[in-house]
C-alpha cells in the first residue's frame, strides 16, 4: 500500500480506562436516553432541537456555547429536549480542508489523530459533565464510535455516507437514536433503504471482531435537502415532501417509530443559516394544519454557534463556524424562545 503506518493507536478499551466517565456523567447519560427514546416512541411530546456548530472545533467556545444553551433549556424544558451538536468529524465534499476535531483538535497545527481520540472523547465527557445534556455527533468513520459509545445520546449518518453498508450495519448496532439523512441526490429510497437496513440486527466485522448487532428501532429519517444535477440546492422540508416521507413509511409497515427530524441548515436553507427560523416556522404551520405530519416530526437539527456566519481556517474569530455558516448567538435564543412559544 502506498501509505505510512505513523502509529498504532489505542484502542476504545485503553482510552475509556485511561478516561473513564464518571458516576454523574453515566447517570446523566442513562436518564436523558430514556428522555430521547420517550420523544421517538411518542411518549414525549416535547420537539426535539439537535443544535450546534457545524464543526466542534474548539473545546472551549463549544462549551460556552453549550453553557448558553442549558440557560436556555431551563426556560423550554416544557416544550422542547436540547440536544447539543458535538461534532467532531467532518465529512468534505472534496476530500480536504479542515476534517474536525478529531483529525485536528487544534484547527490551525497539522493533523494529529493520537491526540484527536482522546480529546473528542474529553470533550464529549465535558458537555455532558458540565451541561447536564446528552449530546449528539455524526458517525463518519463507523470504527471511532467506540470510543465514545458510553457517552453519546444521539447519532447522525450523513448524506454521504447513507448508502454505505458499513454505516448502515454500525447504526443498528448502537443502543440510541440514530437519523439517517437523505443522500445528497435527494433519493428518499436510499434513505429509506437505510432505515430498513439500520432496523434490522446484522452480523458483520468490527473492529476486528466478527460482531451481532440487534438492530435499532429508533432509525429514523432526517430531511436535509439535496442537489439537483445542476449542482444547485433544492429544499425537502416542505409539506409535499413530508407527506410524501409519510407515504414512504405506509408502504413499509415493517419500520418502528416512523418519525423525522428536519435539517433546517445544507440543502435546506442552501446553505443561509439565516433561514433556518423561517423554515422552522413552516414546518411548525404544516404540523398544525395536519395532525399526520404533526406525529411524524418530532424535532429539528440547526446549525448555530456564538457568532454569526463562517470564516476560513485560521480567521481567529472565536465561536464563528470553519464549515458551515451557522446563525449566531443572539438570533438562535430568540428562535428557540419564539419555537417554545409556537407549540
Ligand atoms: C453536517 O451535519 O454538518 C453535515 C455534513 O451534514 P450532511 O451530511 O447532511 O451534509
Ligand atoms: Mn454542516
Amino acid at each position: 500500500m502506498n501509505m505510512d503506518f505513523e502509529r498504532k493507536l489505542p484502542i476504545p478499551m485503553e482510552v475509556k480506562a485511561q478516561y473513564p466517565i464518571t458516576a454523574k456523567v453515566e447517570e446523566t447519560v442513562r436518564e436523558r436516553r430514556k428522555d430521547l427514546i420517550r420523544i421517538f416512541t411518542g411518549q414525549d411530546h416535547r420537539l426535539l432541537l439537535v443544535i450546534g456548530p457545524c464543526s466542534a472545533d474548539r473545546e472551549d467556545a463549544v462549551l460556552d456555547y453549550i453553557e448558553r444553551l442549558r440557560r436556555v433549556q431551563e426556560q423550554v424544558a416544557e416544550e422542547i429536549m436540547i440536544v447539543p451538536r458535538i461534532f467532531t468529524n467532518k465529512p468534505r465534499s472534496m476530500g480536504e480542508g479542515y476534517m474536525g476535531f478529531l483529525h485536528q483538535p487544534d484547527a490551525d497545527e497539522k493533523p494529529d489523530l493520537a491526540k484527536g481520540i482522546v480529546a473528542v472523547r474529553e470533550l464529549h465527557m465535558r458537555a455532558v459533565e458540565e451541561s447536564g445534556f446528552i449530546c449528539a455527533d455524526e458517525i463518519l468513520y463507523t470504527e471511532n464510535y467506540k470510543y465514545i459509545d458510553d457517552i453519546m445520546g444521539y447519532v447522525t449518518v450523513g448524506a454521504r455516507s447513507v448508502e454505505d453498508q458499513q454505516h448502515r450495519l454500525t447504526a443498528s448496532g448502537l443502543e440510541v437514536p440514530v437519523g439517517l439523512k437523505n443522500p445528497t441526490s435527494g433519493d428518499l429510497t436510499v434513505m429509506m433503504n437505510a432505515i430498513h437496513a439500520a432496523q434490522q440486527p446484522h452480523h458483520f466485522i468490527y473492529r476486528g471482531w466478527a460482531a451481532y448487532s440487534h438492530g435499532n428501532p429508533y432509525a429514523h429519517a432526517v430531511l436535509r435537502g439535496y442537489t439537483n444535477k445542476h449542482g444547485q440546492s433544492l429544499p425537502n422540508y416542505h409539506y409535499e415532501d413530508l407527506i410524501r416521507l409519510i407515504q414512504f413509511y405506509e408502504e413499509r409497515p415493517e419500520l418502528k417509530n416512523p418519525a423525522v427530524i428536519i435539517d433546517t441548515n445544507h440543502s435546506n436553507s442552501g446553505k443561509d443559516p439565516f433561514q433556518q427560523p423561517r423554515i422552522i416556522r413552516e414546518v411548525l404551520e404544516n404540523c398544525r394544519y395536519d395532525n399526520a405530519v404533526r406525529k411524524i416530526v418530532r424535532g429539528f437539527m440547526v446549525e448555530s454557534y456564538i457568532e454569526d456566519g463562517r470564516q476560513e481556517v485560521g480567521g481567529g474569530v472565536y465561536g464563528r463556524s470553519i464549515t458551515d455558516a451557522c446563525l449566531g448567538w443572539g438570533k438562535t435564543e430568540r428562535m428557540i424562545l419564539d419555537l417554545a412559544e409556537m407549540l
